[in-house]
């Protein structure tokens, strides 16, 4: 999408460790009018495919997942990062490795919100090596439901994330994909 690689350019910063930083628009500051161009795109592209609940991860992913889900009229759902060490029954669980700070979390979603006849769209910010997405589709699977694909904002092409979770036969649809960056040459869009 032409108009998120622009803004990626403007105002995206490389970096330690390979991590982009867009605190201005996306992860920190939001600018919700163009975000909300982003979300009108998911919708563009997953509209046809009976998608009746949105999943995402909190913290990063929730505002582009509230704002997709107005678009498709459906409620989201966000997977919490679990502080319990005794998780209940009442909870689908799985186990994610957090990118950015390198830690792992149990991730919760209340089996009051994942129903076996669901059609999950899963949106997220980043795709960088697919741990996050990995833990989110391993919940709708334990629910029974279905995964109908997953909507990213940024992707990370140079990281092997998208080849993970596409090779399982999941849909995944980027808004960019990066190909390579570095604080010498910038981004550069696959
Ligand atoms: P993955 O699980 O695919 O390795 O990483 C995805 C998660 O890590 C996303 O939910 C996002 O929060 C975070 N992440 C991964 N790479 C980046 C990055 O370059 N910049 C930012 N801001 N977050 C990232």
């Amino acid at each position: 999408m032409l108009l998120l690689e622009e803004r990626i350019n403007k105002d995206g910063i490389i970096g330690a460790g390979n991590v982009l930083k867009v605190d201005s628009f996306l992860n920190h500051q939001m600018d919700v009018s163009f975000l909300t161009k982003l979300a009108e795109e998911f919708y563009r592209l997953y509209k046809d495919c009976d998608v009746n609940k949105i999943l995402t991860i909190e913290a990063s992913g929730i505002g582009i997942a509230c704002l997709t889900a107005q678009f498709f009229n459906v409620p989201m759902v966000f997977a919490k990062k679990s502080k319990s060490k005794n998780i209940a029954g009442d909870v689908y669980t799985s186990k994610v490795e957090s990118f950015t700070h390198g830690t792992v979390h149990d991730i919760i979603v209340s089996k009051d919100f994942l129903k076996e006849n669901d059609n999950v769209l899963i949106i997220d910010d980043f795709l960088a090596k697919g741990q996050a997405l990995l833990g989110l589709t391993k919940l709708v699977k334990d629910a029974g439901a279905n995964v109908v694909g997953c909507g990213i904002v940024i992707e990370k092409a140079f990281q092997d994330g998208g080849d993970l979770i596409r090779n399982q036969g999941i849909r995944v649809e980027s808004l960019a994909r990066i190909k390579s960056m570095s604080v010498e040459d910038g981004v550069e869009f696959c």
